[in-house]
């Protein structure tokens, strides 16, 4: 059963240096809880560097909230706050503790733009905000790095199945949301075959998706590495032996198929005319103004 302490956050939004995430737009950064439900056996998130000592066990940031109100009137710059970089802001305790919705609330009032990444349909209860949002800026990322969900239900263990985030794609493109998929990471040996790739892309065009944004692998290091491999070890024998061979102490751990990957995902996203880069604020910004 997973654990849930209350802690005293000192500060809640981190500046990105302008320009330097090349992803999602992001300005800043925002967590409103640490430790995440969703369990996936790959998250970068439980890297030794981050300090957080058993990250199944959420600690939520009693004070965010109050925080957020008074760090969004400082910020001079109005930039896009990302929600979700170390942990999934939907998680299954979000849908009876509503921070993040009340965040949103707050973003929206303070007319902040939005980038939102999530692997939970959850996000689907706040379209009325997202509506609100998208006035000004609002982007919501799926990650969905399996077409088939066994596999799905086997790697990110806490969260919905593929094929319910693809629903949830489908309803937030219907309601005029703008939404994507991040296709990331793409795990060596489990989720690396040239038809998930494909198959991923063909579904997010069928969802309605307006964007697909991919890496060819996966980053593994210190405290990661451990738990990903003893998850390996107990659901995928023999594959740890594969990525030690292979890998060794490296951090960026590419498909070993990555050129190929990329090259059907290029093909396919171009077949289909899926743009594989999503569209940040300021682009927006720019074309509005350009109409005037
Ligand atoms: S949803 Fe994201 S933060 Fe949560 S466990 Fe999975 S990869 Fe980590």
């Amino acid at each position: 059963m997973t654990k849930i302490t209350g802690i005293h956050a000192k500060t809640l939004l981190s500046a990105v240096k302008p320009g330097t995430d090349n992803w999602f737009g992001l300005r800043y950064n925002l967590n409103l809880y640490r430790g995440c439900q969703h369990g996936c056996i790959y998250c970068d998130s439980r890297s030794t560097c981050y300090g957080i000592r058993n990250f199944s066990d959420i600690l939520v940031k009693e004070n965010a909230l109050q925080l957020l109100e008074k760090e969004i009137r400082s910020k001079r710059e109005r930039g896009t706050i990302g929600f979700g970089s170390m942990n999934d802001p939907y998680m299954p305790l979000e849908k009876e503790l509503k921070i993040t919705r009340r965040a949103l609330e707050i973003v929206n009032r303070h007319r902040f733009p939005v980038h939102l990444i999530t692997k939970s349909n959850l996000v689907l209860r706040d379209m009325d905000i997202l509506k609100e949002l998208s006035r000004i800026y609002a982007a919501v990322s799926i990650t969905i790095t399996t077409a088939d969900d066994g596999l799905s239900a086997l790697i990110e263990p806490g969260a919905p199945a593929s094929s319910e985030r693809f629903e949830a794609i489908r309803i937030l493109a219907a309601n005029g949301i703008y939404c994507g998929i991040t296709l990331m990471p793409v795990l060596p040996f489990l989720t690396d075959q040239p038809e998930n790739i494909e198959k991923l892309v063909l579904k997010a065009k069928e969802s309605g998706a307006s964007y697909i944004v991919a890496a060819m692998g996966m980053t593994i290091r210190e405290g990661q590495q451990e738990y990903f491999y003893g998850q390996l070890d107990q659901k995928f024998p023999g594959i740890k032996d594969r990525y030690m061979q292979l890998f060794g102490l490296q951090y960026s751990c590419n498909a070993p198929n990555h050129r190929k990957l990329r090259q059907i995902y290029d093909t396919t996203c171009r077949s289909l005319s899926m743009p594989q880069h999503m569209k940040f604020y300021n682009d927006r910004k720019e074309k509005q103004m350009k109409l005037f």
